[in-house]
C-alpha cells in the first residue's frame, strides 16, 4: 500500500456460535495478512465468552473487535434456542450500522463479509454503499440446499417427510450443479416436518431468502473437493462465487494457530497425553459445540468406547447431556484409565494434527469435517442436527473418507447401542482404504491453500475485485 492510501477495510460479521466464529475469524486473519484492516463484530454475549476463555487475547495490528447487543436477556440460552436467536438478530441492522458509523480513525469500509445467516447486514451494506459478501461456513452442497430452500418448498420437498427419505432423486431441478443422489434427509434438519410449526423452520427459510442478496459469495471449501459446478451454483445474479477454504489451514501450515475464537477453556494437557500414545492409535471423539445427547446415549457410547479396546480422547462438553451435568458409567474412569483421556474442550486443530490420532468419531459439523479431511484423519459420522447429515453422508458416499452409523438420519433420536459403537470404532480404525483416500484429500487441501493453489488464487481474485469496486 502507498503511504497515503488507506488499507482496504473488511467488516466481518459471524453468527454468534462457535462453528461460525471460527471460520470467519480465520478468513479475517487471512485478509489481514494480505493488507486489510479488519473489524470483527461479535454480539456482546459471544465476545464475553471468547474473552473469558482466551486468556492471551492478542491485540494484533489492523484488527479490532467490536460488539453489539443482540437484545436478548442474559439468561437466554442463545445457541440452544437458535430460532429465537435468528429472529432477534435479523432485527439488529440499525444497531450494527450505528456501531460502525460511531467509530472514527479507521479506514473507510470496503466491504461487509457476512455470515450467510446474518440478514441484518443487508441494510447496513446498502446504507454504507459497500458490497455485501455472503460467506457460507457450511460446505457448498449444504449451502445450495439452503440457498434454494424456497425452491424446494415450492416443489414440495420441504417440509421433509423423513418416512420417505430413501427416495433418491435430483431434488432441485433447474439448478446447474452436479451433486449426485441428494436425499431429502440430506437437507438441513430444521426443515423436517416435525419442526414445521417451530420458529426455527421459518427463521431458516427467511435467512435462506436473504442469503440470495449477495454482491459476492465465498464458501469455506475447495474446488478439488466439491467441484466448480457446485460452487458456481452459489452465485447470485451472475456475481462471483468462489471457494476459499479450508480457511484455517494456511495458519496451521505456518505453525501458527491462535485460540482467539474459543468460547470454552481448552485443555492443552490432552496433547501431552497424545504424545505418549502410539502413532495412529487414538480415536478422537467430539460432537462440536451444540449437539446434545441423552444420558442413556452417553452411557452406551462410553461402554462402546470401553468395549472397543481402542485408546480414545473424548470431548465431554459440560452441557452435552441435554443441559445437565454428564455422568459416566460407574467405574468407567477407573477401568479405562490407562487408555482414555476425557476433556471438556480441546485445541481441536492440534489434536487432529497429532500423529497419534487415527480416527475421529464426529457429529459431522462442517468445520470438524473439513478439519479432519485436511489433517488426513478418517471419520465416523454420528450426525445430530443441521447440515451434519449431509456432511456425514458425503464423507462416506462421495468422498469415501468415512463411515457412518446406520439410519441416524431417518431416526434422528435412535439409541445407538454399545455393541454398534464398538463395531463401528473397530471398523474405522482398521480401514486402510479410508486412510489412503483421506490422505489424498489432505494433500489436495494443502495444495489448494498454497500460493498458486485454487483457494489461494480465489482469495487473490476476491481482493482484487473488492479493491476495484472501492475505487
Ligand atoms: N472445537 C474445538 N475443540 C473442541 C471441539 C470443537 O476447538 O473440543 C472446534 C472445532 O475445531 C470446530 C468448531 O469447534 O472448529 C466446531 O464447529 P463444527 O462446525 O464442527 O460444529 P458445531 O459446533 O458448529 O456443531
Amino acid at each position: 500500500m502507498g503511504e497515503n492510501i488507506p488499507s482496504p477495510h473488511a467488516v466481518v460479521v459471524p453468527l454468534p456460535a462457535q462453528g461460525h466464529i471460527n471460520p470467519l475469524l480465520h478468513f479475517a486473519d487471512l485478509l489481514r495478512d494480505r493488507g486489510f484492516f479488519i473489524t470483527f463484530i461479535n454480539t456482546e454475549w459471544s465476545e464475553k465468552r471468547m474473552l473469558q476463555s482466551s486468556k492471551q487475547f492478542s491485540h494484533r495490528s489492523n484488527f479490532r473487535f467490536l460488539s453489539f447487543s443482540d437484545g436478548l436477556p442474559p439468561e437466554h440460552g442463545r445457541t440452544d434456542q437458535l430460532g429465537e436467536l435468528l429472529v432477534t438478530l435479523a432485527k439488529c441492522g440499525p444497531a450494527l450500522e450505528e456501531l460502525l458509523r460511531s467509530c472514527s480513525g479507521v479506514p473507510p469500509v470496503t466491504c461487509i463479509v457476512t455470515d450467510s445467516a446474518m440478514s441484518c447486514t443487508l441494510s447496513v451494506a446498502a446504507n454504507l454503499g459497500v458490497p455485501r459478501v455472503v460467506f457460507w461456513i457450511i460446505c457448498a452442497a449444504a449451502s445450495i440446499t439452503q440457498k434454494y430452500a424456497n425452491v424446494l418448498l415450492s416443489q414440495g420437498h420441504i417440509p421433509v417427510k423423513v418416512s420417505e427419505a430413501k427416495r433418491p432423486e435430483k431434488l432441485i431441478s433447474g439448478v446447474p450443479w452436479s451433486i449426485p443422489d441428494l436425499l431429502p434427509t440430506d437437507l438441513i434438519s430444521s426443515y423436517r416436518e416435525q419442526y414445521e410449526s417451530d420458529i426455527i423452520f421459518k427463521a431458516f427459510l427467511f435467512e435462506s431468502q436473504q442469503s440470495n442478496e449477495a454482491d459476492y459469495t465465498l464458501v469455506n471449501t475447495f474446488d478439488e473437493l466439491e467441484g466448480r459446478d457446485a460452487i458456481s451454483a452459489l452465485s447470485t445474479n451472475g456475481c462471483p462465487a468462489l471457494a476459499v477454504g479450508p480457511v484455517f489451514l494456511p495458519k496451521v501450515l505456518q505453525g501458527e494457530e491462535s485460540k482467539l475464537g474459543s468460547m470454552w477453556d481448552e485443555d492443552e494437557s490432552c496433547l501431552e497425553w497424545l504424545d505418549k500414545q502410539r502413532t495412529g492409535s487414538v480415536l478422537y471423539v467430539s460432537f462440536g459445540s451444540l449437539a446434545l445427547k441423552s444420558q442413556q446415549q452417553l452411557d452406551e457410547l462410553a461402554l462402546g468406547l470401553e468395549g472397543s479396546g481402542q485408546p480414545f480422547l473424548w470431548v465431554l462438553r459440560s452441557d452435552i447431556a441435554q443441559g445437565q451435568n454428564a455422568m459416566l458409567p460407574e467405574g468407567f474412569e477407573k477401568r479405562t484409565r490407562d487408555r482414555a483421556f476425557i476433556a471438556s474442550w480441546t485445541p481441536q486443530l492440534k489434536v487432529l494434527a497429532h500423529a497419534s490420532v487415527g480416527g475421529f468419531l464426529t457429529h459431522g459439523g462442517w468445520n470438524s469435517t473439513l478439519e479432519s479431511i485436511s489433517m488426513g484423519v478418517p471419520l465416523l459420522g454420528w450426525p445430530c442436527l443441521g447440515d451434519q447429515f449431509l456432511n456425514c453422508r458425503f464423507a462416506k458416499d462421495i468422498w469415501k473418507v468415512g463411515l457412518e452409523f446406520k439410519d441416524v438420519d431417518v431416526e434422528e433420536n435412535r439409541l445407538v447401542p454399545r455393541e454398534e459403537v464398538e463395531r463401528a470404532v473397530r471398523d474405522l480404525m482398521e480401514n486402510e482404504q479410508l486412510r489412503k483416500r483421506v490422505f489424498e484429500l489432505k494433500e489436495a487441501a494443502i495444495k489448494a491453500v498454497m500460493p498458486g493453489g485454487s483457494s489461494y488464487t480465489n482469495i487473490t481474485t476476491f481482493i482484487q475485485d473488492m479493491l476495484e469496486k472501492a475505487e
